[in-house]
């Protein structure tokens, strides 16, 4: 029996036809026109004028937060909900995460929590600059998760955002090819970045990217990509990263990207055919679908309900005998070791969500012949 992995590349000719390319041309390092042509694609596809091409969206955070000022002891807030690498890139630019809990009605940040805590928890100090009561600590910026796909309520957020005079760094690492409303996303965040991880949509084996619109703050990501280099002479003006994607990773991008359009319809397929395929068992909800904004659908799966008869936990092991990966979904960050002592609001809604959850093989190479064995064995065992 064929085994169903949960999330996998799909590659092909068309990305082994690039990398001959750089083989061919000797263009294989972090200079190469795969790089320039990957960063003008997307950020043409989500209505950004500047990208820079960086090797892993954790490197991509790190440099925003970087470029917009963020350092030593500030606050960035952010969801606990979410994978802990938007957390440690905080903790790389040696500031500290706040954690703000989700909506969940889209597992993004929650616009009322957020609300809640400037408004209540922070105040302006002798020099005007925001802190929070109690520690002082600078408040510096918000990075939203655009989680599963699907972008958090940036509306509300920017309202905020301007209210309160702070930069907004989203994390869209696995959001690529996701719109708002009908609209690209580059014009919502000061900086958006991606991943391009071997689970996301589209993949370059590890890699990431930010886009944005303001030009100096985009040579600035790019610059602490390139070691802080100001001429070829070995001269560097700051202590810079060595961050920048190579023209291998771009070659791969940029197949990539020429089938984006077709792997995000393939996520949303799967997502559709699991949502019918349970929609008769009431222990069990779908993720959640906010009908005002557009997902890519990044992960399918399920929510156990309190009146489900097995575990997640259970049901992954019982699943995995069958020869199909299932897996649990993002422990909250606030309950991990590095990130204890973070300052936090409540996660009544994080807490009660995250053991709920089992995502479900999602890959764009998954058949449907396959998907209806997952859903016949996820079927079997949520009737035990
Ligand atoms: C994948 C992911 C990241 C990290 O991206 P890497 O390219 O693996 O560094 C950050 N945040 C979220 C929400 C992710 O899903």
């Amino acid at each position: 029996m064929q085994r169903i992995p949960l999330a996998i590349p799909n590659v092909g000719e068309a990305e082994a036809a690039n990398l001959q390319k750089c083989i061919d041309d000797n263009f294989v390092s972090t200079v190469g026109p795969f790089v320039t042509q990957f960063e003008e694609g997307v950020a043409a596809r989500h209505g950004s004028r500047h990208a820079s091409a960086v090797a892993a969206g954790t490197m991509g955070l790190h440099l925003s937060l970087l470029s917009l000022g963020v350092g030593r002891d500030d606050l960035v807030l952010c969801p606990s909900f979410t994978f802990i690498a938007t957390a440690n890139a905080i903790a790389h630019a040696s500031a500290m995460p706040w954690f703000v809990d989700i909506d969940p009605g889209s597992w993004s940040m929650s616009v009322d929590a957020l609300r809640t805590i400037l408004a209540e928890e922070t105040e302006r100090d002798a020099r005007g600059a925001l802190v929070r009561k109690g520690d002082g600590r600078r408040v510096a910026a918000i990075m939203p998760v655009y989680t599963l796909g699907t972008v958090a309520e940036m509306d509300a957020i920017g309202e905020i955002a301007r209210e309160y005079g702070l930069p907004v760094i989203a994390d869209a690492a696995a959001a690529i090819g996701v719109t708002f409303k009908g609209q690209p996303i580059g014009p919502l965040a000061d900086l958006t970045v991606f991943s391009f991880n071997g689970n996301k949509t589209i993949t370059t084996g590890g890699g990431g990217m930010v886009i944005g619109e303001d030009a100096a703050l985009m040579a600035r990501v790019k610059h602490l990509a390139t070691t802080a280099r100001v001429s070829p002479n070995y001269e560097h003006d700051e202590v810079g990263y060595n961050y920048r994607m190579t023209n291998l990773e771009a070659a791969v991008g940029c197949a990539q990207l020429g089938k984006l359009d077709a792997f995000i319809r393939r996520k949303q397929e799967i997502r559709a055919a699991y949502d019918e395929g349970f929609a008769d068992i009431s222990s069990v909800t779908p993720f959640p679908l906010p009908g005002d904004r557009g997902s890519t659908c990044w992960f399918s799966g399920l929510v156990f309900g309190d009146d489900a008869e097995i575990s997640v936990q259970n049901a992954c092991a019982a699943l995995g005998e069958e020869g199909i990966e299932a897996r649990p979904f993002w422990k909250p960050v606030h309950l991990q070791a590095p990130f204890a002592e973070a300052p936090c609001g409540s996660m009544a809604h994080t807490e009660d969500l995250w053991g709920r959850i089992l995502t479900l093989p999602c890959s764009t190479l998954l058949t449907d012949s396959e998907q209806a064995r997952v859903i016949n064995a996820v079927r079997q065992i949520l009737k035990h």
